[in-house]
């Protein structure tokens, strides 16, 4: 465990695919306790991971923070509250998703989906496989303390900045903000489209962006990689990437109906896992959604095409 600044510590946990760790905060209390920001994901070990975590720590863990319901954050939450008997708390939208995400997963719905948008039958099953394993290390809970924003827990203020998940909460206090994955150093968080998922994510995190510029808080500390220590820098850095990867969504559709599978090759390669082509579709999605919001692309069936391709009107135009 690390100490970041006084009353604010680190622990990190490896994780098994994709980004290779995780952190989780600390953040001391007002009563000398600890608040626990996100719990990793729900592995085998994790009830023992968490055992020699909470060991290591000097006061007793009074509440559990979830910043979003994506495995690694929300993962092992019934696991650190049944630990601790400290209480959990998420956003209330973020909750919602995850009852929808976790709760009532229907595999048949997302097969069907992830088919509609072009991706081949081998790669739809490979999917499936990785998804059945993943919700058995989401150990999140069925009734947390559900948080609004403007919301306060003991002095840090809870903003919603949506985007990288729908319902994604922060926490801020002091020019600190417990960003969850909302930026990052190095790297940028994934903005997919899902079936339930709010229509323009893309849009979404943009905004999320113009609102860490505005808060402009001294430093970041996020669920993955280096603390952030410009984060306006950062959200600008990201928005710029975003804007580029609009541009390169656009350019490939080149005048054929595509769908976001044939995007997601032209943006990432074609040389991915079935999980990581899952995001690189979404991702895909994300963008030409937000292209079609912004009149530079059109839905055709369950394609794209460039604006004023198609055979329909433009925009604009007039019968
Ligand atoms: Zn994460």
């Amino acid at each position: 465990m690390e100490e970041l600044e006084p009353g604010i510590r680190r622990v990190t946990f490896a994780l098994p695919l994709g980004i290779d760790h995780v952190h989780c905060y600390f953040l001391r209390s007002s009563s000398g306790g600890w608040i626990v920001v996100d719990t990793g994901l729900g592995t085998r070990d994790v009830q023992k991971r968490w055992r020699e975590t909470i060991d290591e720590l000097d006061a007793p863990v009074e509440a559990i923070v979830v910043t979003h319901m994506h495995p690694d954050h929300v993962g092992g939450a019934r696991d650190v509250a049944e630990l601790t008997g400290a209480p959990v708390a998420q956003g209330r939208d973020d909750h919602a998703q995850c009852v929808s995400a976790w709760g009532s997963r229907d595999g048949e719905r997302f097969a069907e989906y992830w088919a509609s948008h072009g991706m081949p039958e081998e790669t739809v099953s490979g999917i499936a496989a990785d998804s059945d394993r993943l919700v058995s290390a989401v150990h999140w809970v069925e009734d947390p303390e559900l948080l609004d924003p403007g919301d306060e827990v003991d002095g840090w203020r809870v903003e919603v900045l949506r985007g990288h998940a729908d319902g994604h909460i922060v926490l801020l206090r002091d020019g600190v903000l417990i960003a969850g994955d909302t930026i990052l150093s190095g790297i940028t968080p994934a903005i997919g489209l899902y079936p339930n998922s709010r229509p323009d994510p893309l849009g979404d995190y943009l905004e999320s962006l113009a609102r860490i510029e505005e808060l402009a808080p001294r430093v970041a500390y996020a669920g993955h990689r280096e603390a952030i220590h410009d984060p306006s820098g950062r959200a600008r850095e990201i928005r710029a990437h975003h804007v580029e990867r609009l541009a390169h969504a656009e350019a490939a559709l080149d005048g054929e109906r595509r769908s976001a599978y044939d995007v997601s090759l032209s943006l990432f390669g074609r040389e991915l896992s079935p999980t990581l082509r899952r995001f690189a579709t979404a991702e895909a999605l994300a963008h030409l959604e937000r292209l079609v919001a912004e009149g530079r692309a059109e839905r055709s069936g369950a394609g794209y095409l460039k604006a004023g391709m198609g055979a329909a009107p433009g925009r604009g135009q007039t019968r």
